[in-house]
C-alpha cells in the first residue's frame, strides 16, 4: 500500500490558533535478555503465565546487582548516531524514583544527564526534518492487570527491566497526521536498523503526546500530556481531540491547565489523570551501582559500520535507481522487501554476467542486460507480494534475500525480459519458482519457450477467427473484439504465444492495421 506523502506543517485552525506537537515514543528493543539481568526480555502482550521471566534484579530483591545488557546498549547507539544525535564519551545511568506497583524497585532505571544521544532529527518522506531533544535507554515497567471479576489487581513482571529505548521530540508537530507520519517513520527506521519490531498494537512502539495551542508566532501555550497511546490512530484522534479541547477553553477565556491526561479509547476523548503543578520530581541519582560507561571511538565506528541503511536513504538511493516514488517509498518503509529487492538486483547482475556473449556467444544479446530495476520492483511489489497473499504466506518466509533464492525469482525475471517466455507463462511458474525450482530447468523439460513463429501463431489465430466468425465480422465496430480473440489464442498456446506479435497478426488477418 502507498503512503500518501506527510503534509506540510498545517497552518493555523480556523480559530487562529496554532497546535504545537511533540512527542516522547518508546520502542522495545530487540534483544534476548532483559537490561540488567539475563531473563528473557519476553514480548509485551504475548499471552503467556505471568512471572515466568524473573529474577532477583528485575525484582528489585535486596543485594541484586545489575549488569548492563551490551546489545542493548548498541542497539540504543545504532538508533541515536543514525538520528545524527550527539553520542557523548561517557553515558551514564539513573534512578528515577517513583512507586507504582508494577515497579518493585520503586525507582527506574532510566538515563538522565548523560543519554546515549542528544540533539538530531528525523526527516519523513517529504522531506521536512522534525527535530529531536535526546534519546535514551531505560527498563520497561511489569504491566498490571484490573480483572472484572476480582476486587483486586494482579501484577506481571516478566516485562518490567526489558530495554526500551525512549525518544523525545522537539515541539516541531503541528496536527495529529503529522504526529501519524513522524511515527510511521520511526517505525520504519527501527525495523530498518534492525532495533525494534515497532509494533503499537502487542505494546512494543507506545507514544504519549504533548499538546499545546498558540497565536503563530507567540511563545508556547500550557501543554497537556496524553499518556499511553498504543495505536498511530489513538495519537492522532487523542491530538486532534484534545486540541479542540484547548481551543475552546481558550475561545471561552478559560486557561489551559498543565496536566497529565490519559486517553478514553471507547469513548474517542481525554480524561485527567492528574494534574501537575510543576514537574513531577523524580529525585534523579546516578545509579550507585552503574558506573559510567565508555563509548570509545573505535567502538563507536565499529556500530555505525554495523548500522543498515535507514529509510531516508534508501529512499534516495532506490529513486537514483529510477524506481516510481511509491515504490521507493514502499521499499524503503519495509524492511523484508528491500533486503529482498537488493538481493533480486544483486542476482539479476551475476545472471546477466554469466549469460553475457562473452561467456556464452550462442546466448542472445538480450539476455546479457539485467532486467530494468523497476521490471524486477514490479515483480517483487505485485507478483510475490500477490502470490503471498493469495497463498496465505509471510513474504520473509520466501527467504528472498538469499542470494539462491534471489536468483531464481531474477532468472524468472531474466527469461520474460529477454522474451524467452512469456508473462504468462512466468507467473504461472511463480509459486514453484518461490519454491524453490530453478525457472531454466522448468522451461527446457515442460517446453515453455514463447513462440513467436509466424507459422505457428498463425495457426492458432486462423483456428480462433474460424471458432468465432461473429466475433471476427463485428470486429472493426467493437474493438473489444481484438481482446476476445487474443483471449483464445493466448489460451490455446496455453500462454506461449508472444502477446504482441498475435495482436499484430490478429490487427492484420482483421484487416485493422497494415503491417
Ligand atoms: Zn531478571
Ligand atoms: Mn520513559
Amino acid at each position: 500500500m502507498s503512503r500518501p506523502a506527510a503534509p506540510p506543517a498545517p497552518a493555523a485552525r480556523r480559530s487562529g490558533y496554532e497546535v504545537v506537537v511533540g512527542l516522547e515514543v518508546h520502542l522495545a528493543l530487540r534483544t534476548r535478555t532483559k537490561l540488567f539481568c539475563r531473563c528473557a526480555a519476553v514480548g509485551g502482550a504475548d499471552a503467556h503465565e505471568p512471572n515466568r521471566h524473573v529474577c532477583p534484579v528485575c525484582l528489585g530483591l535486596p543485594g541484586a546487582l545489575p549488569v548492563p545488557n551490551a546489545r542493548a546498549l548498541e542497539l540504543a547507539v545504532r538508533f541515536a548516531a543514525a538520528l545524527g544525535c550527539a553520542v557523548p564519551e561517557v553515558t551514564t545511568f539513573a534512578r528515577k524514583h517513583y512507586g507504582y506497583p508494577d515497579a518493585p524497585k520503586n525507582y527506574q532505571i532510566s538515563q538522565h544527564d548523560r543519554p546515549v544521544g542528544l540533539g538530531g532529527a528525523l526527516e519523513l518522506p517529504n522531506g521536512r526534518r522534525v527535530g529531536l531533544v535526546r534519546c535514551h535507554l531505560e527498563e520497561d515497567a511489569g504491566r498490571l492487570i484490573h480483572p472484572t471479576y476480582a476486587d483486586h489487581s494482579l501484577v506481571d513482571l516478566d516485562r518490567a527491566g526489558a530495554p526500551l529505548i525512549e525518544l523525545v521530540t522537539a515541539p516541531d508537530l503541528r496536527s495529529g497526521e503529522d504526529a501519524r507520519a513522524f511515527l510511521e517513520e520511526v517505525r520504519a527506521l527501527a525495523r530498518a536498523l534492525d532495533v525494534s519490531d515497532a509494533t503499537p498494537e502487542e505494546g512494543r512502539m507506545r507514544a504519549d503526546v504533548n499538546v499545546s495551542l498558540r497565536r503563530p508566532g507567540e511563545p508556547l501555550g500550557t501543554k497537556v500530556e496524553v499518556k499511553n497511546l498504543n495505536s498511530f490512530k489513538s495519537v492522532q484522534a487523542a491530538i486532534e481531540s484534545e486540541a479542540t479541547r484547548q481551543e475552546r477553553l481558550l475561545q471561552a477565556g478559560r486557561p489551559v491547565s498543565q496536566e497529565t491526561r490519559g486517553w478514553n479509547e471507547g469513548g474517542q476523548k481525554s480524561y485527567v489523570m492528574r494534574t501537575k503543578e510543576e514537574a513531577a520530581d523524580y529525585r534523579y541519582l546516578d545509579d550507585p551501582d552503574l558506573p559510567p560507561v565508555r563509548l570509545t571511538a573505535a567502538w563507536l565506528a565499529a556500530v555505525r559500520a554495523a548500522t543498515p541503511e535507514t529509510p531516508a536513504a534508501l529512499r534516495r538511493r532506490y529513486a537514483a535507481a529510477g524506481l516510481r516514488p511509491d515504490d521507493a517509498d514502499r521499499l524503503a518503509t519495509d524492511a523484508d522487501l528491500s533486503r529482498a529487492y537488493d538481493a533480486l538486483v544483486a542476482a539479476a547482475g551475476r545472471i546477466a554476467v554469466s549469460t553475457a556473449p562473452a561467456a556464452a556467444p550462442q546466448a542472445p544479446p538480450s539476455a546479457a542486460h539485467a532486467p530494468a530495476p523497476q521490471a524486477l520492483a514490479n515483480w517483487l511489489l505485485v507478483e510475490v507480494v500477490g502470490w503471498a497473499h493469495a497463498t496465505d504466506t509471510d513474504v520473509a518466509a520466501l527467504r528472498l534475500s538469499e542470494p539462491d533464492a534471489a536468483e531464481r525469482l531474477a532468472a524468472l525475471v531474466a527469461l520474460v525480459d529477454a522474451r524467452e517466455i512469456t508473462g504468462p507463462t512466468a507467473k504461472a511458474l511463480l509459486g514453484e519458482v518461490l519454491a524453490g525450482a530453478d525457472p531454466r530447468a522448468l522451461v527446457a523439460t515442460r517446453g515453455l519457450r514463447q513462440v513467436s513463429d509466424e507459422d505457428e501463431l498463425g495457426g492458432w489465430v486462423d483456428a480462433a477467427l474460424a471458432a468465432h466468425p461473429e466475433v471476427a465480422a463485428g470486429a472493426r465496430e467493437q474493438p473489444k473484439a481484438v481482446n476476445f480473440l487474443m483471449g483464445r489464442v493466448m489460451q490455446a498456446s496455453r500462454g506461449q504465444a508472444r502477446p504482441e506479435a498475435v495482436r499484430a497478426l490478429l490487427l492484420e488477418r482483421l484487416g485493422l492495421a497494415e503491417r
